[in-house]
């Protein structure tokens, strides 16, 4: 569907074409005339649906009348589990507000980088982007007050309660006015998440978007049986040799990711590590330099993969494999993302035969399995 159909204004038409954006993924035909409605939703849908589109454009809709506020009391609260996610669910804001008659000033605060200068910028904050931690922190100094929210939209909830946020969710929701708007986005329906939903949405509008299969589809997969001592030699065999350009890498640990990289750069090939032990403006450097192409491959770890977006990512690596199926798709579905296709190379040691026989018997999907003996590299 043209996104001209969905009631948003003419500003916000001429920012996504200047997205390049054709027509509106499904999630967001059904989204955006909510959230412009007022109504409460709850959209069971992953990243990768365009399910931040969905929300900011009609956020931004809604709450142009609001910019230009010249106090501490914000419009409209996103909750997200990760300081990535924070960081470019504001970068969505952005881009979209760019073409707005009245500036909406957005903002996105997090952990593990210094509190004061975020204080000092709430003032005139319309829409913050928070993790749950340090926006209580926040609230605690009265920087930010949370009394006028008209919209609360938890993103990636699932992966909330995961890290164990459950508590400061609920001291969150205690903060927020009575009326007002909430969306829920998640990427599975769990019990803990029903018992969330029932006490958040008011008669939502629910949709489930079943992308998974979908996006599996679009993913060539290809797995390598290689020795542990081999992994190395091979990896860098194949990003030479195929000539990659952009590669996220996956290990288990953050030890394995600083080796890799340091291997990687040692062989001509530019790497960054980006994971839970690196400091938070080191993730952000590599993760900007490798969406910009400055570094060819980027070595990350499970923790912090739900938070890379990365448009058209056409190579994801599994160096070594994660403990869980889902994991396993959650990484691969790095790749052929935003309709386009890409391909996931797993590199497996014996020890690691069985567990991908069983992660591929839960995807449903066989992988071509070539022997890496067969390879001269
Ligand atoms: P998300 O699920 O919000 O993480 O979005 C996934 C990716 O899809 C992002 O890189 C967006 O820029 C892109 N995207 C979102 N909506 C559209 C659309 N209607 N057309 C093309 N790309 C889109």
């Amino acid at each position: 569907m043209p996104f001209s159909k969905l009631g948003l204004s003419p500003a916000l038409l001429k920012a996504i074409s200047f997205q390049k954006y054709e027509r509106a993924y499904p999630i967001q035909e059904v989204v955006i005339p909510a959230v412009l409605e007022k109504k409460d939703v709850l959209g069971i849908a992953k990243t990768g649906s365009g399910k931040t589109a969905s929300y900011v454009l009609p956020l931004l809709v809604n709450l142009e009348n609001v910019a230009a506020t010249k106090n501490r009391h914000v419009k409209a609260l996103i909750v997200v589990p990760t300081r990535e996610l924070a960081i470019q669910v504001r970068e969505v804001f952005q881009l979209f507000s760019s073409q707005l008659e009245h500036p909406i000033k957005t903002m996105a605060v997090y952990g593990g980088v210094s509190i004061n200068p975020q204080m000092k910028a709430m003032m005139g904050v319309n829409i913050l982007i928070a993790t749950p931690g340090r926006l209580l922190e926040l609230v605690e100094s009265n920087a930010v007050h949370l009394s006028e929210i008209e919209t609360l939209v938890l993103d990636e909830a699932d992966k909330m309660l995961n890290l164990g946020f459950k508590e400061e969710m609920d001291r969150i929701f205690k903060l927020l006015p009575q009326k007002r708007q909430n969306l829920l986005f998640s990427a599975t329906l769990s019990e803990d998440i029903s018992g969330i939903t029932e006490i958040l949405l008011r008669n939502p509008v629910v949709l489930k978007i079943e992308e998974e299969t979908e996006d599996l589809e679009r993913i060539n997969q290809l797995g390598y049986f290689v020795s542990e001592e081999k992994k190395g030699p091979l990896l860098r065999y194949l990003i030479k040799h195929n000539n990659m350009k952009q590669v996220l890498v996956f290990t288990s640990s953050t030890h394995k990711a600083d080796m890799v990289t340091e291997k990687l750069c040692k062989n001509g090939i530019d790497a960054m590590a980006m994971h839970s032990k690196k400091s938070q403006e080191t993730r952000e450097r590599a993760l900007n330099n490798f969406k910009r192409g400055n570094i060819r491959v980027l070595v990350a770890t499970d923790l912090i993969s739900r938070g890379i977006d990365i448009e058209f990512l056409p190579h994801v690596i599994n160096y070594e494999l994660p403990r869980s199926p889902k994991d396993y798709i959650h990484r691969i579905g790095r790749t052929g993302r935003a309709e386009s296709s890409g391909e996931a190379i797993s590199l497996i040691t014996p020890e690691e035969a069985h567990h991908f026989k069983i992660i591929q018997k839960k995807m449903g999907k066989w992988v071509t399995m070539i022997d890496a003996e067969s390879l001269e590299f």
